[in-house]
């Protein structure tokens, strides 16, 4: 589930029961309530579609002010495309220190709000993601 908005936490299901809705309670568990929307992602949705989509969504967003977010953001969509349509395999180190540049570089929580999801997706979801990351 990706809760919080498009830059909120990705939740999997087995972790719901632990959290409150509470700003507390997601962020000791990792994760961010935002405006508390919810997403629900079918299991039969690739997820590595999905994260695809939040680089695509941050890159149309960004307004180009500061380059760690105009071009992680479309770096990161570029890795993904390619990962999603070749048998190229995103190297992981790369894909975190990205998102580290992102995180700490970004001016705003648009670039800065990306990893969360991204980093939850890699921790939660690694069985699914090991086709296209290594
Ligand atoms: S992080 Fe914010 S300020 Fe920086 S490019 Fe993205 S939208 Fe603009």
């Amino acid at each position: 589930m990706h809760i919080g908005g498009p830059l909120g936490g990705l939740v999997p299901v087995s972790k719901i029961s632990e959290l409150n809705i509470t700003f507390e309670s997601f962020q000791e568990n990792g994760f961010l309530l935002g405006h508390a929307s919810v997403v629900c992602i079918p299991q039969s949705f690739p997820l590595v579609n999905y994260l695809h989509h939040l680089f695509e969504f941050t890159a149309h967003e960004s307004c180009g002010k500061c380059f760690p977010c105009r071009l992680g953001s479309t770096r990161g969509k570029e890795l993904f495309d390619k990962a999603i349509h070749t048998d190229y395999k995103i190297d992981k180190t790369l894909l975190n220190d990205l998102l580290e540049t992102m995180e700490i570089g970004s001016l705003c929580a648009l670039g800065g709000g990306l990893p969360l999801p991204i980093k939850n997706a890699l921790m939660y979801f690694e069985e699914e993601l090991k086709e296209f990351i290594r």
